[in-house]
């Protein structure tokens, strides 16, 4: 292992980024392709082998070099058994055994995981909840993404299925969820429901990007929505900060550059609504990693798996 590297891929909604790490997870090389030329289950498998090679080649590393591939994916995935139940977006994907078609390409592991709990561990090993013993790392995005450390561990659940702070429901009755679900923290404060809400306030359509500004700029309806949208995630995290001590939450994901605002109403709402203990010993903190977090996360999922310390 010490001389081998290690390959993260982290497949979003707009990029695949694939990049090479040394053993001791140092970013050697990165590339990003745009995921829209993927549209169907066949281009988008061509597309992540294309990746690996192109990778490998401009490194003239041949595969004994590799000592294995982490890939986060968005959605549920079968971390055992390498199978990923479902893409958006993606035409005939449905339960591929997307660890299997790889390996019987390379001649090195490959491991698979959800995309927020890839985050959680590179947080874990390098980033904002390093140290930590008990974190919930939330991703705000398009979707809402969470993922426990518990006792020093990702926590997975029966299901690999654990941590999903966006379907927690936040209400008896509210609107209707992706998942199914209906009054889910993700129907209120997800991308998309963020932006709808704004452009009832503002009577337009208006982007997550300018409706910040706005507000940096002291906007009282901007301040007030981002405000709202910060209380709401309070009162989902006040919820997980008695049920589990956490000692910190780390929040990541585009929306989270909404700034100060939203962290400190966040920070407000859990003093207020947690019980006194939880919520003084728990941090809310600003993810580190950005978007290298889910590279990163699937090559720290690699040494995990092979079993080599972080
Ligand atoms: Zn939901």
């Amino acid at each position: 292992m010490k001389n081998k590297f290690i390959i993260g891929i982290d497949l979003g909604g707009t990029s695949l980024k694939t990049a090479l790490f040394d053993a001791r997870l140092k970013l050697i090389s990165r590339k990003s392709f745009n995921t829209k030329s993927f549209d169907n289950k066949e281009k988008l498998v061509a597309g992540i082998v294309k990746s690996i090679e192109a990778l490998a080649e401009e490194k003239g590393l041949s595969w004994r070099g590799i000592a294995g591939i982490g890939i986060g994916l968005p959605g549920p995935v079968d971390n055992l058994r390498g199978i990923v139940r479902f893409l958006p977006n993606i035409r005939g994907w449905k339960n591929v055994r997307l660890k299997n078609i790889l390996e019987n390409k390379f001649s090195f592991p490959v491991f698979l995981d959800n995309d927020a709990k890839l985050m959680a561990l590179a947080e874990h090993a390098l980033g904002r909840a390093k140290g930590a013993n008990n974190a919930l790392c939330v991703t705000l995005g398009t979707g809402v993404g969470g993922a426990l450390i518990l006792e020093g561990k990702l926590f997975r659940g029966k299901d690999n299925a654990a941590g999903e702070i966006g379907h927690l429901p936040i209400n008896v009755d509210g609107p209707f969820c992706n998942c199914g679900g209906k009054a889910c923290l993700e129907a209120y404060i997800g991308n998309a429901r963020i932006a709808l809400r704004a452009r009832k306030l503002f009577g337009r359509r208006i982007t997550l990007e300018e409706l910040s500004g706005l507000a940096a700029r002291k906007n009282k309806l901007a301040i007030a929505l981002w405000q709202e949208v910060g209380s709401q995630l309070g009162v989902a995290l006040s919820g997980m900060v008695n049920l589990l001590n956490l000692d910190s939450i780390v929040i990541g994901g585009g929306v989270a550059n909404a700034g100060g605002m939203l962290f400190s109403r966040v920070k407000k709402t859990i003093k207020e609504r947690a019980m006194s203990v939880q919520a003084k010993r728990v941090r809310v903190l600003k993810a580190a990693l950005g978007s290298d977090a889910g590279v990163i996360g699937a090559a720290v999922l690699v040494k995990e798996r092979l079993g080599y310390a972080i």
